[in-house]
């Protein structure tokens, strides 16, 4: 009998995982929250622009990662990321070339770094639900429904996949109806990983600038500034109309934390003022900005495993940065391979 398995969360960890689990013959479905696909692997269009406001790149870490990007999607509009990281301090000085920091290409895709889930979805081996919250998960017999914030019941599976960000993932279990002695414990150790919140603000301008040396981006390498990151979306082919630019600037996880009410206009004003600073001139007005308030951006640790392993025999996994321990598109991805060559060798090929 084929069999049927739930993944929660249409980001490039889920998505990953649906992919290997229908190619070994699953019947799966995937169930996402929102209207996109790709997760905090997002993409936005403005005023002509296109730009990637989560994940900026993916690199390729893995001959799994390599054959899904370079074989198994279409590659037209594939394109690398031109232009070196160079690392500042929390002065706002600029640190000597790090070679090891660039030695790997970046990726993106022209139409955004959201193609990417997209690209996996369009392939058409799984179904995804979209705009579907799961709220809790109830298990009977051996077999799993999933029950959405309508009251819809999705079921049965034989296994359940989840992939939220890891505090949003122990929301879903303490309101779920499965025994485990290991549950408590599990809950607890998806509730000790915290996640670095982020503001992702983009500053658009009607004339060209460039960041020093021509780099692609600047980095804060000693984690004391209140910028962690400032990038330019033209170094991306085709993304911003000539003659413009298109700034990202995100400010660091603890200025994030201590400003996460503050009003947007607040914000991207003291990323712009920042900005300038670190470029040592007043740049000028903004046509237009944006800006994305992340709360779950980057988990600060990796989740312990043995509660998770011990679950694994009821038929419920996890997929995600937050089994890796850091944020990275490619990680993720690889989790979800994992997560699926687990489930495949509990339920002995299908
Ligand atoms: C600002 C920022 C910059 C980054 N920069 C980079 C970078 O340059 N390079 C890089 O490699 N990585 C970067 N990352 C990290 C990278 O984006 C993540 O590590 C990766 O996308 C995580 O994928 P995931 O599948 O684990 O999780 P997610 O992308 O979070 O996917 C989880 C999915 O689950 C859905 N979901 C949540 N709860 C429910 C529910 N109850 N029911 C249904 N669906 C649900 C969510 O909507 C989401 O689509 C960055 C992240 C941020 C936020």
């Amino acid at each position: 009998m084929v069999s049927r398995i739930a993944v929660v969360g249409a980001g490039v960890s889920g998505l990953a995982a649906a992919l290997h689990l229908a190619d070994a013959g699953c019947e799966v479905t995937v169930l996402e929250k929102s209207r996109g696909f790709s997760g905090r692997a997002a993409s936005r269009t403005r005023e002509g622009c296109r730009y990637d406001f989560g994940a900026n790149y993916f690199k390729i870490g893995s001959n799994s990662v390599a054959r899904l990007i370079f074989q198994t999607l279409p590659t037209e509009g594939l394109s690398r990321v031109l232009g070196d990281i160079t690392a500042f301090n929390r002065e706002g000085e600029l640190l000597p070339p790090d070679p090891e920091r660039n030695r790997h290409s970046r990726w993106t895709y022209r139409d955004g770094i959201s193609s990417l889930g997209k690209r996996i979805a369009a392939l058409d081996t799984f179904q995804v639900i979209r705009e579907i919250r799961i709220r809790r998960l109830i298990e009977e017999k051996g077999t799993w429904s999933l029950e959405s914030d309508d009251g819809t019941v999705f079921g049965a599976f034989s296994a359940v996949l989840l992939t939220p960000p890891l505090p949003q993932t122990a929301d879903l279990l303490r309101e779920s109806r499965f025994d485990h002695q290991a549950r408590a414990e599990l809950i607890a150790d998806l509730e000790a990983v915290a996640y670095h919140p982020q503001f992702s603000a983009l500053l658009a301008f009607e004339e060209e600038i460039r960041l020093p040396g021509d780099a692609y981006a600047l980095i804060n390498a000693d984690r004391g500034h209140d910028l962690a990151w400032v990038s330019l979306e033209n170094r991306k082919a085709r993304r911003v109309p000539a003659g413009q630019s298109l700034l990202v600037a995100q400010l660091s996880p603890d200025w994030t934390r201590r400003h996460y009410e503050s009003n947007p206009a607040e914000v991207v004003g003291h990323a712009l003022a920042e900005t300038g600073r670190l470029l040592r001139h007043d740049l000028p007005e903004p046509v237009w900005t944006d800006l994305q308030r992340w709360r779950y951006a980057h988990p600060a640790d990796r989740v312990a495993t043995a509660a998770m392993s011990a679950v694994a025999a009821d038929g419920l996994y996890f997929a995600g940065d937050g089994l890796i321990g850091r944020g990275r598109v490619d990680e993720a991805m690889e989790s979800g391979f994992a997560a699926a060559a687990a489930i495949l060798r509990r339920i002995g090929g299908v």
